[in-house]
């Protein structure tokens, strides 16, 4: 059908179909986000542009706040309750969700190839593709095992809610098993011999996760072998939580010392067999195998091979991690955004863009900055650069005036060379980003935000070094904001690292982040199934059935 431009019916029959101002509908772009996790789900809360078409494919219908998963290991919380089903957002949003995994992106046909989950009964409908617009990568990492061998095969991760309640049963059947007559008692201490691999923040809670349910309800279900059980925790490093502050790191294998798990760093695991976890000691490169009945492994993450695959197509081969820029634009391909553990953000260099700020202060191009130059742009520089503010911050400096004193001693007229030598040390500061699900949701609200105002931003879309207040449409880049980082160490104490280098350590913290836990999930519904599971748990105790 071609309608003239008068036509009257026109309107009518496209009634809801958003106009141009020549009144020709226009095609929506589609948006197709993968994932429904931290980064994902921000995006689509966050997200209001009637203007986009939205599909969502993930292979879980739901969002996870893995946050709490470490507690479901031990039953303090059930799975249930700290799952948020996505249907319900759709529904609100008007968008689409198809449950499948992606297992290929085509960038230069921009197709994606999905597959839903195995098992399909009928035949043919588990494959499909779709098209896109603009993609939102949001897929997460996946555990990593440093191709060790057998940790495939033998152990455990702890990273989706399948994987808590696989943990927990194993954990009790365990227990079940060294119950049982006629065992020796080597045999018994090897079942209920528990190793955790990693001493990061998951390796470390689930370790104290486990102790808190040994010392607490064991003994008290299983008094009979009580006596036989052991958690060690390897950590190839020479220190638990090491990207804690230092009294947190000292504080927490000092409590580890004390609750009698046995704490081994600088010992890398090097392999896994039915029966033994074998480990290399850093100091003298011996190798020691150890009976064991349950490895929980938690060294970190990697890339997905769908984003491998996709790296590779568009020249990132190379590099560990899909980069994007400060926009989240994924380098070297148009259309596509990426968040959250999916990639690291390339941040820019102040060596790189050095003549370009220099001359952006000098108003009058008088090839020196005066007082006034400088603190126009001293705003903008610390927001583009955030290594400037750590770099202030590491030599206690209050602002820049003060580093360029520093480094100029009272010369207050900078030429580009002083400025150049005060500035040259302040790259070094620079840091990727944690893969934390605080840094994935912030950047799933600021992408939501800058899609919510597209329209007018893409036609003046802001470079790396147009700074702010030069037109109010201009995308901002990503700035992580960090509110602090907690780390709970088991009975009902939690160290928390607060902003300002605060350190809290004990009860008080573990109250703080109970009260931060629940108003961070996502749902009325979910606080209040996390609330009453605590209740539970102070009344009753943990469930135990497997
Ligand atoms: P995810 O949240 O992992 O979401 C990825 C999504 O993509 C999932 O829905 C997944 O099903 C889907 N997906 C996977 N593959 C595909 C595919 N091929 N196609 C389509 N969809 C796909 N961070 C904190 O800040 N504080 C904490 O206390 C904390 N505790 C943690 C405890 C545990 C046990 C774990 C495992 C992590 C914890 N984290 C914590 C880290 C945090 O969970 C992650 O950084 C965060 O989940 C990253 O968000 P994301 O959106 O990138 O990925
Ligand atoms: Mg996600
Ligand atoms: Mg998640
Ligand atoms: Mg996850
Ligand atoms: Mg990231």
């Amino acid at each position: 059908l071609v309608y003239s431009d008068s036509d009257p019916l026109k309107r009518i029959l496209h009634a809801d179909a958003t106009l141009d101002s020549d009144g020709n509908p226009i095609r929506k772009k589609k948006v197709v986000v993968l994932g429904s996790g931290w980064s994902g789900y921000s995006f689509l809360s966050y997200l209001n542009n009637p203007n986009y078409d939205v599909q969502v494919v993930s292979p879980r219908n739901f969002f996870l706040f893995t946050p709490l998963l470490p507690s479901v290991t031990n039953g303090t919380v059930e799975a249930r309750s700290i799952v948020e089903p996505i249907r319900g957002l759709m529904r609100k949003k008007g968008f689409e969700y198809k449950e499948a995994e992606c297992v290929k992106i085509d960038a230069s046909n921009k197709k994606i190839h999905c597959r839903s989950k195995e098992g399909s009964s009928l035949k043919g409908t588990t494959e499909f593709d779709m098209d896109y617009d603009i993609l939102i990568l949001a897929v997460g990492a996946k555990p990593n095992t440093f191709n060790t061998p057998g940790v495939e095969e033998h152990a455990y991760f702890l990273k989706e809610a399948e994987d808590a309640l696989n943990i927990r049963h194993s954990v009790i059947d365990c227990f079940e098993r060294a119950s049982l007559p006629n065992l020796t008692e080597e045999e018994r201490k090897k079942i209920l011999h528990f190793v955790v691999v990693g001493g990061g923040p998951t390796g470390v809670e689930f370790s104290a996760e486990l102790h808190d349910f040994l010392v607490q309800d064991v003994a008290k279900i299983y008094p009979k072998v009580q006596e036989f059980t052991k958690i060690t925790l390897l950590e190839a490093g020479d220190h638990i939580l090491n990207m804690f502050d230092k009294r947190i790191t000292a504080f927490a294998e000092e409590k580890f010392q004390r609750d009698g798990i046995d704490l081994k760093t600088g010992s890398m695991v090097v392999g896994v067999t039915a029966d033994e976890i074998s480990t290399k000691e850093r100091e003298t490169g011996k190798i020691v195998s150890e009976p064991y009945g349950m490895v929980v492994w938690s060294t970190g993450i990697g890339s997905r091979p769908v984003i491998k695959d996709f790296m590779q197509q568009i020249g990132q081969g190379q590099r560990r991690v899909l980069a994007t820029d400060e926009w989240l634009r994924v380098e070297g391909c148009d259309g596509v955004y990426a968040l959250g553990d999916t990639a690291t953000i390339n941040q820019r260099r102040v060596m790189e863009d050095i003549a370009a700020i220099f001359n952006k202060a000098d108003k009058g191009n008088t090839g020196t900055l005066n007082k006034k130059d400088f603190n126009s742009v001293v705003k903008d520089i610390c927001q583009r650069y955030p290594q400037v503010e750590l770099y202030l911050k590491k030599n206690k400096l209050k602002n820049i005036a003060n580093l360029l004193k520093s480094a100029n001693g009272e010369d207050t007229q900078v030429n580009i060379e002083k400025f150049k030598q005060a500035l040259s040390e302040v790259d070094s500061q620079m840091k990727n980003l944690p893969a934390t699900a605080q840094v994935a949701s912030q950047q799933g609200k600021y992408l939501a935000k800058c899609f919510n105002k597209m329209e007018k931003c893409e036609k003046k879309p802001e470079g790396p070094l147009r700074f702010r207040g030069e037109g109010r449409h201009r995308f901002q880049p990503f700035r992580y904001r960090h509110f602090g980082s907690f780390a709970p160490l088991g009975g009902e104490q939690t160290a928390a690292e607060l902003p300002g280098d605060w350190v809290s350590i004990g009860h008080s913290s573990q109250w703080l982040w109970y009260s931060v836990y629940a108003s961070k999930l996502v749902s009325w519904r979910t606080r209040m199934l996390v609330i009453s599971d605590w209740t539970r748990r102070f009344v009753f105790g943990r469930d135990s059935s497997s």
